[in-house]
C-alpha cells in the first residue's frame, strides 16, 4: 500500500521504555560498546533488548558513509580500539548469548577496512566464549575485498552476512557509496573459499523497487550461493532520511518467503519488522539442525 498518512497497525512495536532495555543500554555504555540496535535506531530495540540480545556496532559509532536511509552517524572515526575484543566477549559472556551478531560501521579510511578487527574479535570470541556461534555481518570492503576476505578466512565465523540492501536501479539514491556487483562478488568470493560456510544478506522493501526487481536480486543471490535471505519494510529513522514509498504487507512478505524457498535458500525471514539481526539465533539454529 502507499505510503503516506498513518503506518500501518503491523508496524506496531513493543515500547523501548522499559527497565530491561535501560540496564541493558546503560551495561554496554560503561563497557564502552557499541549496539547497530542504538545507533541506527532499530524499532525492534524494545523487543530485542527486553530478550536479552544486541547486535554488537564495532569499529566505533562514526561511519565514513552517509547513506541516506541509515541513522549511523557520519564522520571522521577513531583508530580501532585494541580492547574492544576482549570487552565484547566479556559482554556476550555475561548476556549468555549462543549466537551473536557483529557488525561494524563502514571503515574506508583503514587500509585493510577494518577486517583484521573483526578477525580479532572472533579469535577473542572463539577464546573466552567458545560455545557462542558467531554471524559476522560485514561492511562490502570496497577497495581492499581480496585482502578483507583473505584477514576473514584467518578467524571465520559460522555465518557471514553482507547485505544487499536494495536493487541495483536504485543504489545510487539509497546506497552511493556501494556497488551492486561488489556486493555479490564478496557473497560468492567468501562461497566459493568456503563452501561449508553459510552466507547471508537482506534486502529493504518499500524504497521504490519493482517485484521484477526484487526477484532478479533474489535470483543473483542465489547465483552467489547465499543461503540464507532476511526481507523487512524499510522505515525512515527520521524526516530527513530517504521516504517509504508503499508499504509492503504481511501477505505479501509470507509469498517472498514462498518464492524465495522455491528459488533454493533454505533459510528465509520475511515480514515487515524483519532486520538482518532480527531473531538471528532462531534462525540459525533452523539452519544448522536441518
Ligand atoms: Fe549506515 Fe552502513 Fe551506510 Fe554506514 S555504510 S551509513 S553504517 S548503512
Ligand atoms: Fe538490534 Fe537486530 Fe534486534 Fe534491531 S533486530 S534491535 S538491530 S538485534
Amino acid at each position: 500500500i502507499p505510503a503516506g498518512g498513518r503506518k500501518p497497525d503491523w508496524l506496531r512495536v513493543l515500547s523501548p521504555l522499559h527497565p530491561d532495555v535501560f540496564a541493558l543500554r546503560s551495561r554496554l555504555g560503561q563497557d564502552g560498546l557499541h549496539t547497530v540496535c542504538e545507533e541506527a535506531r532499530c524499532p525492534n530495540i524494545g523487543e530485542c533488548f527486553r530478550k536479552g540480545t544486541a547486535t554488537f556496532m564495532i569499529l566505533g559509532n562514526l561511519c565514513t558513509r552517509a547513506c541516506p536511509f541509515c541513522d549511523v552517524e557520519h564522520g571522521k572515526p577513531f583508530p580501532p580500539d585494541p580492547r574492544e575484543p576482549l570487552h565484547l566477549s566479556a559482554a556476550v559472556r555475561r548476556m549468555n548469548l549462543r549466537h551473536v551478531v557483529v557488525t561494524s560501521v563502514d571503515r574506508d579510511d583503514l587500509p585493510d577496512g577494518g577486517s583484521s578487527h573483526f578477525a580479532a574479535v572472533v579469535e577473542t570470541l572463539r577464546q573466552n566464549v567458545p560455545s557462542v556461534r558467531i554471524e559476522l555481518l560485514v561492511p562490502d570492503f570496497r577497495g581492499c575485498l581480496p585482502l578483507a576476505v583473505e584477514t576473514l578466512s584467518r578467524a571465520l565465523p559460522d555465518v557471514l552476512n553482507h547485505n544487499i540492501e536494495t536493487v541495483p536501479r536504485l543504489y545510487r539514491k539509497v546506497r552511493p557509496g556501494a556497488d551492486y556487483s561488489h556486493s555479490l562478488d564478496l557473497l560468492s568470493r567468501f562461497r566459493r573459499m568456503h563452501p561449508g560456510l553459510p552466507t547471508k544478506s537482506g534486502l529493504m522493501l518499500g524504497l521504490g523497487e519493482t517485484d521484477e526487481e526484487i526477484a532478479s536480486v533474489l535470483r543473483d543471490l542465489r547465483s552467489a550461493g547465499c543461503s540464507m535471505l532476511t526481507l523487512g519494510q524499510y522505515l525512515p529513522p527520521s524526516k530527513t532520511h530517504l521516504p517509504v514509498d508503499r508499504y509492503v504487507t504481511p501477505e505479501a512478505f509470507s509469498d517472498w518467503e514462498r518464492f524465495a524457498l522455491r528459488e533454493g535458500f533454505q533459510q528465509v525471514s520475511s515480514g515487515p519488522l524483519v532486520r538482518s539481526s532480527y531473531h538471528a539465533e532462531e534462525h540459525a539454529r533452523e539452519l544448522f539442525s536441518t
